[in-house]
């Protein structure tokens, strides 16, 4: 399987070519040059495996630069009971007939990101170890990337992390997950700052080429097309888990920021997995809502991108769209590349109407609608969901179809996000086993101002 670039870019390139990197040298993002084709008889053959089994089958398809045993080793080690708390890994637990959750947050840290970042994590130490190579992973978060990235990378040979984060401004359970961390290749720099300062910095850091090659510096960003593939497997599991025949299709529900989530679900189904819809919901940030509405995509400023309850989908500029509206434009790299270039850009009323078939439709909730699905999920079900899944949970009650089984992606659980939950239940939410008084372990940060000089430095005195 080679990859070609959505911008034009048609250089053959494997998977392990692009597995290190992050956009393509054109600016475009990396994609399959054909989506391989899962028919009746192997979606059959797959109903009886384990997770790890399963991802090792799609993986596959899109992997021939790893030895199959080496790869199989490395789904075992990684999709277990042990890391993810159930041997379903992805469970779902049903809100009704024909509509479930399906959990994707039970890792380490209580969010979705792990499921591919630690894959990520396991995939980096083995070509590094294959390669006799390092690489310094730099990155900005404003919670769930940075803490996901970090418990992956913990501990692995040949990789170093440095994560920026604005200095007080993470949740204090955010904050004490990361900083509670003594692995020594684990570096977290607080900047004194809002997240935009952590994200310039990361990018001048990125453009000083000479730095950035001196120091092996790399990114774990939600555009790796890795972390992408890793979560179509989950796609396929939460299909498996709610049908008894492939005749049967299910919608999904996707709580969406950068696209990256959603996108996974483009993927399994342009794969043959037998989707309905894919619903895309936003919270007040609704660039990607307005899109599917009107056809018109318009990125918003800083200014414009509202800070809510549901943080980890406040996004101004949804970073993995362009794979999508490459296949929706019938991967001409021209226009894609056009349509990026421009500050907005908006569909012709014929691509517009060509997006039902590709199943999305999408829909938005607010603080309010979150508070009050948090609400009736938790009267009509004795579950306690999360803000970002609360949001999923709204728009699929809205956009269900009769007969046809809805699954809500969970994106991450209520322990993380507790102030939104004592505000709709007056309780605080459960805390997973392990995780209690968190707050009190001794903490290993480094406080800087948000001058990239004084992180160039750092970096440079710790690799
Ligand atoms: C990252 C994140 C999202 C958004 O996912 P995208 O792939 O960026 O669309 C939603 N919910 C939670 C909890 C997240 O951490």
């Amino acid at each position: 399987m080679n990859y070609l670039s959505t911008r034009g870019d048609a250089t053959p390139r494997r998977f392990c070519d692009i597995l290190l990197e992050g956009l393509a040298p054109d600016g475009g993002l990396y994609l399959p040059q054909t989506y391989p084709q899962v028919d009746d008889a192997t979606l059959n053959r797959w109903r009886g495996l384990s997770y790890a089994d399963l991802a090792f089958e799609i993986l596959s398809l899109y992997i021939d630069d790893i030895p199959a045993d080496d790869l199989h080793a490395i789904t075992r080690k990684v999709y277990t009971a042990e890391i993810f708390g159930t041997t379903e890994v992805t469970p779902l637990t049903w809100l009704g007939d024909h509509i479930a959750l399906e959990g994707l947050s039970n890792g380490p840290t209580l969010a979705f990101k792990d499921m591919a970042m630690q894959l990520l994590g396991a995939l980096f130490e083995y070509e590094l170890g294959r390669r006799g190579e390092t690489l310094n992973i730099l990155g900005a978060t404003s919670g769930d990337t940075g803490s996901a990235a970090e418990y992956a990378m913990r501990g692995k040979k040949g990789v170093n992390v440095f994560m920026l984060s604005p200095n007080g401004r993470m949740s204090p359970f955010q904050q004490a997950q990361m900083f509670s961390l003594q692995d020594a290749n684990i570096h977290n720099i607080a900047v004194d700052g809002v997240f935009d300062d952590c994200q310039d910095i990361v990018k001048a850091v990125s453009n000083d080429l000479a730095f950035k090659r001196e120091h092996r510096i790399g990114t774990v960003n939600s555009i790796n097309w890795a972390r992408l593939l890793a979560q179509v497997v989950y796609y396929f599991a939460g299909y498996i888990q709610a049908t008894k025949s492939n005749d049967e299709q299910v919608s999904f529900t996707v709580p969406s920021g950068n696209f990256g989530n959603v996108c996974a679900g483009h993927v399994a189904r342009m794969m043959g997995l037998p989707i309905k819809q894919l619903v895309v919901a936003t919270n007040e940030n609704d660039v990607l809502d307005e899109f599917f509405r009107t056809g018109a995509y318009r990125p918003r400023g800083t200014a414009d991108t509202h800070e809510t309850s549901s943080p980890s989908m406040d996004i101004s500029k949804a970073s993995n769209f362009e794979r999508f509206v490459f296949d929706l434009l019938g991967r001409d790299g021209a226009r894609v590349k056009q349509h990026f270039g421009a500050p907005t850009f908006a569909l012709t009323a014929d691509e517009h109407a060509a997006i039902a078939g590709f199943g999305f439709v999408s829909g938005r909730s607010t603080h309010a609608d979150r508070v009050a699905t948090i609400r009736r999920c938790h009267a009509e079900h004795g579950v306690v969901i999360d803000p970002h899944t609360a949001d999923g949970l709204k728009v699929a009650l809205e956009k269900r179809e009769a007969g046809v089984t809805m699954l809500v992606l969970e994106t991450a659980l209520p322990a993380k996000f507790a102030a939104t939950i004592v505000e709709a239940l007056g309780t605080e939410p459960p805390r997973p086993a392990g995780l209690e008084g968190i707050e009190q372990l001794p903490k290993r940060v480094k406080v800087m101002l948000a001058d990239v000089g004084q992180v160039k430095a750092y970096i440079h005195a710790h690799v």
